[in-house]
């Protein structure tokens, strides 16, 4: 068993918090209204969120703690079975794609030194 960061696995942490960091910078790049703290598991920070960014972030926290994989898998964009359904698979590469290219521009390569590494 690897280890736990407050009931979570490490990779579980991890992906939770990148789905959930580059939700974040999606939504209010693209200012949404009425974004909340949303909390997250594990202890990490709550991030800010509108209502439907909120449900995606929830459905994607919801696949990856339901994850079948869990034992093999280094992380979720090097999955082979892509549990998400089609219109969320949409959406969670368009905001990877769009928040990973404005991270570049804003000079957050910290963030994704995280999620490729
Ligand atoms: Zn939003």
């Amino acid at each position: 068993m690897m280890g736990t960061m407050n009931g979570l696995t490490r990779h579980q942490y991890k992906d939770i918090k990148i789905i959930a960091r580059f939700t974040q910078v999606w939504c209010a790049g693209h200012q949404h209204s009425s974004r909340q703290p949303y909390p997250l598991p594990g202890g990490l920070h709550p991030v800010e969120l509108c209502e439907e960014c909120s449900r995606f972030v929830a459905y994607a926290i919801a696949r990856r703690l339901h994850c079948p994989l869990e034992a093999e898998k280094p992380s979720c964009k090097n999955c082979r079975i892509h549990c998400y359904a089609p219109a969320q698979r949409e959406l969670v590469k368009r905001i990877m794609a769009w928040s990973g290219r404005r991270m570049i521009l804003r000079g957050r390569l910290d963030y994704l030194w995280h999620y490729l590494f």
